[in-house]
């Protein structure tokens, strides 16, 4: 090997090194945040497309670390799953939210749902979901109906998984599918197994101006679930012309940054409140 290129090799080794450590420091101060409970949940509004109401929100975790700064959920879950700390980052966010939401409802909005992100790898024979999830919801005294598991479809998504989402939708848990329209999802899925809503993923409304073809999918989309009873949320509606593409083509539920980002609860009840987006 030439001197160069064994020199790219060794600094191409030290990147990885780099992120190697980077992760497990990552790690051990997640442990440390999970053991001294300052992780937060915040709220993003999913609000109805016809009546502008406030019918949902979901749960967001969020973690201010005070050497990194706010990590972002997109980094530190990964890191959660890959670790095994997944299942107590679950477990602090699904208690939060359903005490939140009892707060919610004693502040005189009984209609208002929670919809909390669950990974697949959650869902595991060793740990009964069903008992966690309904125990939560019957300590915070809560409807099992207000209460959304929002999973996104992967190769992980096995027949296990879906025993246990038929088997929380019977105690009347809604269950929405994530991130559609990206990764491994598929129509047979979604036919299968029933599901209450469903996600249309973010990069998908970003083009759909300029993409004629994700159009008229999103019309089919929502014309097949009218017929199964779906409802459609579409997320990271940022745009007034994607929002009314979007209620134009039929889609029942709007969330994204045109209405609200993710906030803390009492700036929800604000929001609430004042009737923020009638
Ligand atoms: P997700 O479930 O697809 O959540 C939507 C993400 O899009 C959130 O990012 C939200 O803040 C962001 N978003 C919503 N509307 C807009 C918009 O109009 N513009 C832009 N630019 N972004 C928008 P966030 O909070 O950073 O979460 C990232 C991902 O981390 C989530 O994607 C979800 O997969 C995961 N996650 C977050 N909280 C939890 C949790 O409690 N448990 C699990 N297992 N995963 C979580
Ligand atoms: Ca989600
Ligand atoms: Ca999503
Ligand atoms: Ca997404």
């Amino acid at each position: 090997v030439k001197k160069a290129e064994r020199g790219q090799v060794a600094l191409h080794n030290a990147t990885i090194q780099n992120a190697y450590l980077n992760k497990i420091k990552l790690k051990d101060r997640l442990k440390q945040a999970l053991k001294e409970k300052t992780l937060t949940v915040y709220y993003q509004p999913i609000v109805n497309a016809d009546t502008h109401h406030i019918t949902k929100l979901e749960a967001l975790v969020r973690w201010f670390d005070d050497e990194y700064g706010m990590v972002s959920p997109g980094t530190f879950i990964p890191i959660a799953e890959e670790f095994g700390l997944i299942h107590l980052v679950g477990q602090f966010v699904l208690e939060k939210s359903c005490q939140d939401l009892a707060q919610i409802h004693k502040a005189g909005f009984s209609d208002v749902g929670i919809s909390i992100n669950r990974s697949v790898s959650e869902f595991k024979a060793s740990i009964n979901q069903v008992k966690l999830i309904t125990s939560a919801i019957e300590n915070a005294q809560i409807p099992y109906d207000s209460i959304t598991i929002e999973v996104t479809e992967s190769l992980a998504t096995n027949r296990y998984t879906w025993r246990t989402l038929n088997e929380l939708r019977k105690h009347g848990v809604k269950v929405s599918l994530d991130d559609f329209c990206t990764g491994y999802s598929s129509l047979s899925n979604l036919i299968e197994n029933q599901v209450d809503y469903l996600k249309i993923d973010k990069s998908f409304v970003d083009s759909l101006m300029s993409d004629l073809n994700k159009q008229v999918m999103i019309d089919c989309l929502i014309k097949l679930s009218d017929k199964l009873s779906i409802d459609v949320i579409a997320e990271g509606v940022e745009h007034l012309s994607q929002l009314e593409k979007l209620r134009e083509l039929g889609c029942h539920h709007i969330q994204g940054f045109f209405y609200s980002p993710a906030k803390p609860i009492e700036a929800c009840l604000t929001l609430l409140h004042t009737n923020a987006f009638v």
